[in-house]
C-alpha cells in the first residue's frame, strides 16, 4: 500500500512538472504572408531569433512572448494609439463583437481630443498599457532617456486613467539587456507578441485575416495595430478565431498578471543592488 501511494506520487510529480514545464513554453514568433518578398521574409526572420532565443534561453528576466499553450485563449493587442480615427473603429468592432483587448498606448499623443479616445478605452473594459512616451528604439538610448520614456508615458496614462501602467512594450519590440533590465527596475513586465498580423507592412486586409488565423496557437498574444489594414480584417480575424473554438482572453486575465499598480518608489528603480547585476551582466557580454 505505501509503495503505491509513493509510486502514484511520483507519477503525479512528474505530470505536474510536465504541465509546469509546457505552461512556460517561450513560442518562437509566426506570421508571415506570400506577398512579403524575400528581403522582409529574411528580415523578420533574423529580428525573431535574435529577439526570441535570450528569452528561450532565460537570459531575459520578465519578458513577455505568449500565454499559456495548453488553453485554448488568445488575446489581442493594438499598438500605437490613441488618434481619432482607427482606434474609434476598433473599439466599435470589439463592443460589436464582445472583445476585450489591451491597447499599447504612445503617451505623447494623449493630448487634446485624443484623451477622450484614451477614455472610452479604458471606460468601455479594454487595458491602457505603455507603448513609450514618443515611440524611439529604446537600444538607442541611454537609461535615463530609458527611463523619461516609461515614466512620462505611465504618468500620462495614469492622469488620464486613474491607473498605473506595470506593462510596458517596447516600441518595434526592439530590446537588449539593458532595456529589460531598467523596464524591470521599474516594476513593470515587457510585453512582446507571439503572432504577428504584419497589418504594419501587408496592405490588404485579407492578407492579415489569413495569416492570422493560419498561424494561431494556444495562447497566442497577437499584434495588430491602430491602422485601417487592422480596422478593415478585425471582424473577420474574430469571428473565423472563434468558430475555430478560440477564446478572446484579456491579455491580464491570460496571463494571470497586474496590469496596474504603484508606481515604483525611488529606492526601488536604481539600487546598488540592480546596478552590480548589471555591471556583471555586461562583463558576460550578455
Ligand atoms: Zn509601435
Amino acid at each position: 500500500m505505501i509503495f503505491m501511494s509513493k509510486f502514484l506520487l511520483f507519477f503525479t510529480l512528474i505530470f505536474q512538472m510536465l504541465l509546469l514545464g509546457d505552461t512556460r513554453t517561450i513560442y518562437d514568433i509566426r506570421g508571415n504572408s506570400f506577398l512579403l518578398d524575400a528581403n522582409m521574409t529574411l528580415f523578420l526572420g533574423n529580428w525573431r531569433t535574435a529577439t526570441v532565443t535570450p528569452i528561450q534561453h532565460g537570459n531575459y528576466k520578465n519578458v513577455i512572448v505568449n500565454g499559456d499553450p495548453n488553453v485554448k485563449n488568445i488575446t489581442l493587442t493594438f499598438d500605437d494609439s490613441p488618434d481619432e480615427n482607427n482606434t474609434y473603429k476598433l473599439l466599435d468592432i470589439l463592443k460589436e463583437h464582445e472583445v476585450k483587448a489591451a491597447f499599447f498606448m504612445i503617451g505623447g499623443t494623449m493630448k487634446d481630443d485624443n484623451v477622450t479616445v484614451v477614455k472610452r478605452t479604458f471606460n468601455e473594459g479594454h487595458l491602457v498599457l505603455n507603448h513609450s512616451f514618443n515611440h524611439p528604439r529604446m537600444t538607442d538610448l541611454n537609461i535615463s532617456g530609458m527611463e523619461s520614456q516609461l515614466n512620462r508615458a505611465a504618468q500620462r496614462i495614469e492622469s488620464i486613467t486613474g491607473k498605473y501602467p506595470l506593462l510596458f512594450r517596447p516600441p518595434y519590440g526592439s530590446i537588449n539587456a539593458s532595456v529589460v533590465d531598467t523596464i524591470n527596475e521599474h516594476n513593470m513586465t515587457t510585453v512582446l507578441w507571439s503572432l504577428d498580423s504584419l497589418d504594419w507592412t501587408l496592405q490588404q486586409p485579407d492578407a492579415v485575416v489569413q495569416n492570422v488565423t493560419a498561424n494561431i496557437r494556444n495562447g497566442d498574444i497577437i499584434l495588430m495595430h491602430r491602422n485601417p489594414i487592422s480596422v478593415a480584417a478585425l471582424p473577420k480575424v474574430i469571428e473565423i478565431l472563434k468558430e475555430k473554438g478560440y477564446t478572446f482572453v484579456k491579455l491580464d486575465d491570460m496571463l494571470g498578471i497586474n496590469a496596474y499598480g504603484q508606481p515604483p518608489s525611488a529606492s526601488t528603480s536604481w539600487s546598488c543592488c540592480s546596478w552590480l547585476q548589471r555591471f556583471f551582466r555586461n562583463k558576460k557580454g550578455l
